[in-house]
Formats: structure tokens, sequence, C-alpha cells
């Protein structure tokens, strides 16, 4: 899912692959890919008798990851299309304001934002801080997630203070202007009025206080705790183990932004010049290098044994690009890289660049 996420991103996406963290659980992810397609294979060979190992197989591959019924392809034109509508309301805007949001896992959205899924939106806006094209302000609020899932969705409930129990029940003690106060109970007649029961008036009854009555300890306290339960995965916290996530306001970088749209331009016109000369062109394409680490490009055009990656440097300075692309070039064995640069290149990069077999282009 990893590489799945990054490939609406454009440069630091190759960065943040090369990046030890990133590697190493794509890694594990790997093993436990061909761990499991060795399970099932074996699965296949048993006949009957070993259930348990079946079971065990069965569970494993049910975990909910993230949702896969969905083609790869359709997920990436829909990243893409989020991140259409959150650059565009951010230019709009120029900052965007979150607000709570009610019975959602999200706990808060960006209501300039339309017309997009809320965990998409989060993605996204992630990505172009990573980037540097939006930045975070200050905090706005802070909502209650659960410590296990990280869900926003939940119901307050509430225990007693004493043992915790759920079933608490709320006693309200009424007050008559003559002085008279006493329970609910000994205000309401079978009808459903409120009459004081020691005058029979019916006028200027009010709520007193309240108290709660725990069904289980039988004691009787003037506060209650507020529980959660997780409307997500079930577990039930409070106050004391509950997990807080914070919104803040996204504010636009309109530089880094306009080098990032001229950057896309850029590999936009790379991509029509390499499809007019016969190639097949693959956005956000990734390759397996021969040490099995994965490379993510902007681009993929391949003609015949030639293979052209098309990559860009932003957000981070171009000599390290040039650097991480040597590595990558010779792992994936690509015939040329064309690397798209933002700012001005220098001539000593420029050399080094076409040391190594990677063309710069300068984006205007
Ligand atoms: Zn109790
Ligand atoms: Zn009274
Ligand atoms: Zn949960």
């Amino acid at each position: 899912m990893i590489t799945l996420s990054l490939a609406g991103s454009l440069g630091g996406a190759l960065a943040f692959l090369q990046r030890i963290e990133v590697l190493v659980p794509l890694l594990v992810g790997a093993a436990v890919a061909a761990y499991l397609a060795l399970r099932v294979k074996k699965r296949g060979e048993v006949s009957g008798g070993q259930e348990d190992e079946v079971k065990v197989v069965e569970e494993v591959e049910e975990e909910p990851e993230e949702p896969e019924a969905e083609p790869e392809e359709k997920r990436e034109t829909d990243l893409v299309e989020v991140e259409r509508k959150v650059l565009e309301a951010l230019r709009t805007k120029g900052a965007l304001k979150p607000s709570p949001i009610a019975a959602s896992k999200e706990g808060g959205h960006y209501p300039d934002i339309v017309g997009a899924p809320l965990a998409e939106v989060e993605k996204t806006l992630k990505g172009l801080v990573e980037k540097g094209i939006a930045l975070e302000g200050e905090e706005e609020f802070s909502v209650v997630t659960c410590p296990v899932c990280g869900s926003s969705a939940q119901v307050a409930l509430i225990s007693c203070k004493n043992c915790g129990s759920l079933r608490v029940r709320e006693i309200k003690y009424y007050k008559h202007t003559c002085g008279y106060i006493g329970p609910e109970s000994s205000f309401r007649t079978k009808e459903g009025k409120l009459v004081c029961p020691q005058c029979g008036g019916t006028d200027g009854i009010e709520l007193y206080h309240k108290r709660y009555y725990c069904l289980d300890c039988k004691t009787e306290s003037d506060e209650v705790n507020i529980v959660f339960k997780c409307g997500s995965c079930g577990t039930i916290y409070d106050e004391s183990n509950m997990a807080v996530k914070t919104f803040k306001r996204i504010e636009l970088s309109r530089e880094a932004l306009s080098e990032y749209e001229k950057i896309n331009k850029a590999i936009a016109a790379q991509i029509l010049k390499l499809k007019a000369e016969g190639y097949t062109v693959e956005r956000n394409a990734t390759l397996a290098g021969e040490s099995g680490v994965l490379h993510n490009f902007e681009a993929v055009a391949k003609k015949g044994e030639e293979v052209i990656a098309i990559t860009s440097a932003f957000g981070e300075p171009l000599m390290q690009t040039l650097f991480k692309l040597s590595v990558a070039k010779n792992d994936v064995k690509l015939s040329k890289i064309i690397l798209v640069s933002g700012k001005p290149v220098g001539p000593a990069e420029r050399s080094f660049a076409s040391s190594l077999g990677i063309e710069l282009v300068e984006a205007e």
C-alpha cells in the first residue's frame, strides 16, 4: 500500500522509498506475501486432517488491510483527482480551516474541499505538507480518538465513578417553590404530570440537581465518568487512555506550488514527446530493481528493450536526487533517466548528471 499512496506524488516519492524506514516495512511486506503464498500452496497439498493449519492461513488472509477491491488504476486516478481538488481549494482560499465532523472516523474535515473522501483528502494534505507545497498552521481543535485504531467514530457512555459499571441510572431531583425537594418519581403523577407531593402545586417546579445511581455497586453519586465505545473497532476507552488528534490550519506555499506545477507541465511535455516517438508511457510507475527494492518514477516509457524513467527533483537539492538516481539507474538497468528540475541547473550539476547518463531538463 505504501507504493500506492506515493504513486500520486512527485519527486519526493523516490527519495521517500529509499529511506530505510520505508524500505524495511516494504521488505517485510514482501516477505509476508511470499510466506502467505507458500502457506496457501502448502494448503493445497494438504489433504484434510490438518485443519488447524488451514484455519490460520484463512484468518491471516481475511485480515482487513486497505480496501483492495478497487483496481489500482482507478485508485490512482482518484488520488490525482483528490489532489487536484485539494490544490484548487488551497489556491482559491490560500488557507484551509478545519471543522469537526460528527460520526466520522476522521473526526474533522476541511469544508472548502468538496466531493472527495475524507481519508483521501487527509492523505493528500499530508503529502502536500511533506513536499512543502502546503504548510501546517496553528491548532484549531483536537478530537478524541480510539487508542487502538485511531477512529473518531464513537459513542459516549456514562459509567459509575466507583466501580466502572455502565449500568448507571440518572436520577433527577426537583425543587418546588414551597421548598420541597425530591426525586422526579415523587413529583410524577400516573398521568405523567409534575405535581408537588407536599402542597399539590404544579407551577414553579424546577430541576434542582442530578445524581447517578449504580445498579451494580448500589451507590449514588453526583458525578459520572464518560467513557467511549469505538464505532470502528469496539474498544472501550476513557479520558485516561484516549488518543487525541489535532487539526491545524493548512496554508498554501504559493512559491512551492508554482514550482510543482512547472515541473508537472515539463513532465507532461516529456511524455507527449516520447509518445510521439512511439514509446508506451505509464504514469506513476514502480519498477523493481535487481536488489528487490522498488523504485517509483513519475513516468516510465518503454519501446522494445529500451526503458526510460522520468522523474523530478522537487523538494530536495538536485545533487541529492542525482546521487539517488545513479543507484536506481544501476539497480533497475534503465536505458536513460530524464530528470526535471524546477530550479536553475548549474554547470557542475549538469556535468555530473551527464556522467551518470541522466538527462537534465530545466522546467520553464
Ligand atoms: Zn458502581
Ligand atoms: Zn410544593
Ligand atoms: Zn477503535
